[in-house]
């Protein structure tokens, strides 16, 4: 026997493996490990058109962040290098227990494991340099730790939350404002869209859009993040 042969059931790796990137699960030890990470663009309205767009037109449209961009338990996020214009985007994310192709939309919320709160950071002066030249957007929005995520609530406890208020303070001075009822894809039409592009797998996180009043963030100010029924966010930027 070679000394690189394992057996089938012990696969050997030539590197050391990457870690499981996972999210807490609110009531429990267990951890809910992370697949993709899938972003809806504009789906509040008045989001749509503080960035100059006209929401009526525009069909859902995804990108990605990396799994390993979420920081579970944020409580602090880095100032990431190569960017002087960082904004919060706050989001309920969608955490999926199971996926699949072609899901309806009347089966999609089926597919739900739990939700939580999300922030999508992004690096606007990179993003706008970007879809100006028409390139693909993951050096504004797939940094280092650009998703900080609190824990998420299993559907068991919340249920499939489809309003209440989304908002986000900096410094206890309210900046985003908005209402889950005011998504303009709502969270079993994202499901099953998505499922008409990808496969789905469980693991599989969406940060489901921002509402309006997305702005810059300095060190040091505190976002104190929260979406009703779902749960809160407090991190600081260092
Ligand atoms: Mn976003």
């Amino acid at each position: 026997m070679s000394t690189g042969a394992t057996a089938a059931n012990q696969i050997g790796y030539v590197i050391t493996p990457p870690e499981q990137a996972t999210l807490s699960v609110a009531g429990t030890a267990e951890r809910f490990p992370v697949h993709r990470v899938y972003c809806v663009g504009r789906n509040y309205a008045a989001h749509a058109v503080e960035m100059g767009h006209d929401p009526d037109k525009e069909p859902p449209f995804f990108f990605q962040k990396n799994p390993d961009n979420l920081i579970a338990d944020a409580t602090e996020f880095p100032y990431p290098k190569a960017s002087e214009d960082v904004h919060h985007e706050i989001e309920m994310m969608v955490a999926l227990k199971s996926g699949g192709e072609d899901i309806a939309v009347g089966d999609a919320l089926d597919c739900v494991f739990g939700y939580g709160v999300s922030l999508d950071m992004t690096r606007r002066d990179l993003q706008g340099q970007m879809k100006k030249l028409g390139r693909p957007w993951e050096i504004g929005k797939a940094f280092e730790m650009s998703a900080p995520a609190g824990p998420i609530m299993p559907v068991s406890q919340v249920g499939h939350p489809d309003q209440g208020e989304i908002w986000l303070k900096i410094n206890d001075e309210i900046r985003q404002t908005g209402d889950l009822n005011q998504m303009i894809w709502k969270t079993p039409e994202m499901i099953s869209i998505l499922s008409t592009l990808f496969t789905l797998q469980p693991g599989d996180v969406i940060l489901t859009g921002t509402p309006s009043g997305v702005g810059p963030v300095q060190r040091g100010d505190l976002l104190h993040g929260h979406v009703d029924g779902v749960g809160e966010l407090r991190v600081r930027v260092v």
